[in-house]
C-alpha cells in the first residue's frame, strides 16, 4: 500500500487558524485521515523570521494536539542550512517513490511560486493545492505560472488521487482572514489575539515571550 500525505508548510510565526481550518478542509475533501504541517528552518524566501525555529517547531507541535490525524515533520527544522520544500520532498519521495503527496499552498504563496528553489521539480514531486486568500487575486498570476496550470491544472480534487503527483487543483476554503504577522502585530502593541489561534498555542507565546514588546 502507497502512503499518502497531506502536506502544509509554512513559517508558522506563529501557527493560527487560518492554517489549521483551511488544512482540515482540504483534508476532508480529499477523504484524508490525516495530514502533516511542516514549519520552514530557515526560510529562503523572507526576511528572518521572528520566532527561532524550535519555538516555532513547538507551537506547530502543540497546535497539533488540537485534531487527531494532525502531525509535525521536523525535517526542515532539525537540518543544518536553508530549508527548501524540493529537499524535503525529496526526502520523502526516497522512501516513498509511489505514494501520494499533496501540498497545500496559498494563493500569495502561489503567485510567487516561480521564485521557489527547483519549483518545477517541486511539481513533478507533488501535487499543489492552490487556496485562495482575501487580498490576493490570481489575476496577478505571472504569464509562467499561467502556462503551468494550462498544462497541470485539473478541476476537481478527486483527479488528483489516480496520479502521485504532478498536478494541481483550486480548492475554495473558509477565507479567514488571518495572517501571522496581524498576530505578531497584535501582540506587540499588547493587544489581544484570543480566537486567531489556539490558547494553547497563545499560551506557549505568553511563556516565551515570543512577540512581545521588549
Ligand atoms: P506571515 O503573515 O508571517 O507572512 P502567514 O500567516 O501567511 O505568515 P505562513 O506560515 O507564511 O503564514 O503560511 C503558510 C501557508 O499557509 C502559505 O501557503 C499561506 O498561503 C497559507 N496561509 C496562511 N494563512 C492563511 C489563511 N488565513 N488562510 C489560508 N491559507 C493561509
Amino acid at each position: 500500500m502507497h502512503e499518502k500525505r497531506l502536506l502544509l508548510g509554512g513559517t508558522f510565526d506563529p501557527i493560527h487558524y487560518g492554517h489549521l481550518r483551511a488544512l482540515e478542509e482540504v483534508r476532508e475533501a480529499l477523504g484524508m485521515g490525516a495530514a502533516t504541517l511542516v514549519p520552514a528552518g530557515h526560510p529562503p524566501h523572507r526576511k528572518s523570521p521572528w520566532a527561532p525555529a524550535e519555538h516555532r517547531l513547538a507551537m506547530t507541535r502543540i497546535a497539533a494536539q488540537e485534531a487527531p490525524g494532525l502531525d509535525v515533520l521536523a525535517y526542515e527544522v532539525e537540518h543544518d542550512g536553508p530549508s527548501y520544500t524540493v529537499d524535503t520532498l525529496r526526502n520523502l519521495r526516497e522512501t516513498n517513490p509511489e505514494g501520494f503527496f499533496a501540498m497545500v499552498i496559498g494563493m500569495d504563496a502561489f503567485l510567487r511560486f516561480d521564485t521557489w528553489r527547483e519549483w518545477e521539480q517541486i511539481l513533478d514531486l507533488t501535487h499543489l493545492i492552490v487556496i485562495g486568500r482575501p487580498g490576493w487575486p490570481m489575476a496577478e498570476l505571472p504569464e509562467v505560472l499561467r502556462q503551468v496550470l494550462y498544462q497541470r491544472r485539473v478541476e476537481e480534487l478527486a483527479q488528483l488521487q489516480t496520479l502521485p503527483g504532478g498536478r494541481i487543483a483550486f480548492h475554495t476554503v473558509t477565507a479567514l482572514e488571518i495572517s501571522a504577522t496581524q498576530i505578531r502585530s497584535l501582540l506587540a502593541g499588547g493587544r489581544s489575539a484570543r480566537f486567531l489561534l489556539p490558547d494553547t498555542v497563545l499560551d506557549y507565546i505568553a511563556q516565551h515571550r515570543l512577540y512581545h514588546e521588549s
